[in-house]
């Protein structure tokens, strides 16, 4: 037998149809990779523990265990081969048999639609890069990463104020006025460098310090947007501009701060339908009682409440019929392919027509291109929000970026 440990390439191939597992395996060992075939679950799942494959072939559709059960059991193998799905399926499913095992934590190589040609297999194994020994044996290195970020540097870095707002606009579709702004958290470690909100946003929610960010990001656009707030009285032609901000459901049980945020509010003379919540769909749901609360009473005071990244979550339909929403934001990943991907469009379309069905505002973010934007025009989508527009700035630049465009 080869030595397990050995560095090089191993291919276990698992597929019902011994003539394409024969392919692949002479393709494999062509390109110079060791290959095993075989036909039988079983026997996959021993060979993989003791042969400890580098990389993975496995076919979707069996009939003794499919595709997406094999995959599963290999998370919980805690396997880290490079993966690679082949079937006879169309594309969409081997597409999403791809995402369900990258979503198990597996390390997708990529697709291979049969009949594919030996070319593509190749790409495929070589892409792959070297090879990876078992999940135990090596941390994936974004465990390191994660390490350094600490509560305690999260921490520091609320009360320093290192963490700051940028903003974004949000401007009408159809008129090109500017609507209003998203603010977004920005944060630039002087050692660690930048880091993303998808990264830092995560922590301060699982270690209790979601709600003490909150409250500093509000305390520092709530003075920058006043000026702003106001600047529709001397305009008489413009509306009020809004302000949206991001809300983890975490904060949904803290109504201490929102009344505070009302208070602040009323001293700044800052209309609360000037303030939008966004909350993500998936953040929505977690405690679904206190949550529908909560947010009828914010409603009921006049905040504007904001279903974010609509489409990508589960119970969508169920959210937003339950909760007293006032707009949906169409998900980026939709807009950002809407010119080259039909069905994204039809996406875009059907959430923005059940928007305005329910009498909500619709928003489509992650605008990156003109075209995008005459195509929201065109399906009556009311605001939009990305690069093609404006990046997020930090408050200055924005205040400088409003006396731009408003001269335009
Ligand atoms: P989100 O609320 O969906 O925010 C929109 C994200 O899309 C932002 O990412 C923004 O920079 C990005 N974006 C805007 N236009 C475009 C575009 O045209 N193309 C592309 N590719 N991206 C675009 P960002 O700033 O990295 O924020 C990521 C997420 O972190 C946010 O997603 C939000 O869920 C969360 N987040 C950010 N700031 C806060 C905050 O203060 N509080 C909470 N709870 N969450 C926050
Ligand atoms: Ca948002
Ligand atoms: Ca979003």
């Amino acid at each position: 037998m080869d030595d397990p440990k050995s560095s090089h390439q191993r291919l276990l191939i698992l597929d019902d149809d011994p003539m394409t597992g024969q392919t692949i395996m002479s393709i494999a060992e062509f390109a110079g990779i060791d290959a095993r075939f075989t036909p039988s679950p079983t026997e996959f799942f021993q060979l993989v523990d003791q042969w400890n494959p580098t990389h993975i072939a496995i076919d979707l559709i069996m009939p003794e265990m499919d595709g997406v059960q094999v995959m599963t059991q290999l998370a919980q193998h805690q396997c880290t081969a490079q993966i690679i799905i082949t079937s006879g399926v169309g594309t969409r499913v081997l597409e999403a048999a791809g995402r369900s095992a990258a979503e198990h934590g597996l390390n997708i190589a990529g697709v291979l639609a049969k009949p594919f040609t030996p070319a593509s297999l190749r790409r495929l194994l070589a892409d792959a890069g070297p090879p990876v020994g078992r999940r135990n044996k090596a941390a994936p290195p974004v465990a390191a990463q994660e390490a350094e970020l600490s509560a305690a540097t999260l921490h520091a870095a609320i009360t320093s104020g290192a963490i700051s707002a940028y903003y974004q606009p949000k401007i009408d579709c159809i008129t090109g006025t500017l609507a209003g702004f998203e603010v977004l958290a920005r944060w630039t470690d002087p050692v660690l460098g930048p880091i993303p909100p998808t990264r830092f946003i995560p922590l301060a929610e699982s270690v209790g310090l979601i709600d003490e960010l909150t409250l500093q990001i509000l305390h520092e656009v709530l003075p920058w947007f006043v000026p702003l707030a106001h600047s529709y009285v001397t305009q008489p032609l413009a509306l009020p501009l809004h302000l949206a901000i991001n809300i983890s459901a975490r904060t949904l049980s803290n109504t201490a701060l929102f009344e505070r945020l009302r208070a602040e509010c009323q001293a700044m003379q800052i209309d609360p339908e000037q303030l939008t919540f966004e909350l993500t769909e998936t953040s929505a749901m977690e405690d679904p009682t206190a949550s529908l609360d909560l947010l009828t009473r914010l409603r009921m005071h006049g905040f504007h409440l904001s279903i974010d990244d609509f489409g990508t979550g589960f119970s969508s339909m169920l959210q937003l019929v339950r909760l007293p929403f006032s707009e949906i934001k169409v998900d980026r990943s939709f807009v950002m392919t809407a010119m080259t991907s039909q069905e994204s469009r039809t996406v875009i379309k059907f959430i923005v027509d059940l928007g305005h069905s329910l009498g909500l505002r619709c928003t489509a973010e992650g605008v990156e291109d003109l075209a995008t934007l005459a195509y929201l025009q065109q399906i009556n989508c009311d605001l939009a929000q990305g690069f093609a527009i404006a990046r997020p700035m930090p408050g200055a630049e924005a205040l400088h970026w409003v006396q731009d465009y408003l001269v335009k």
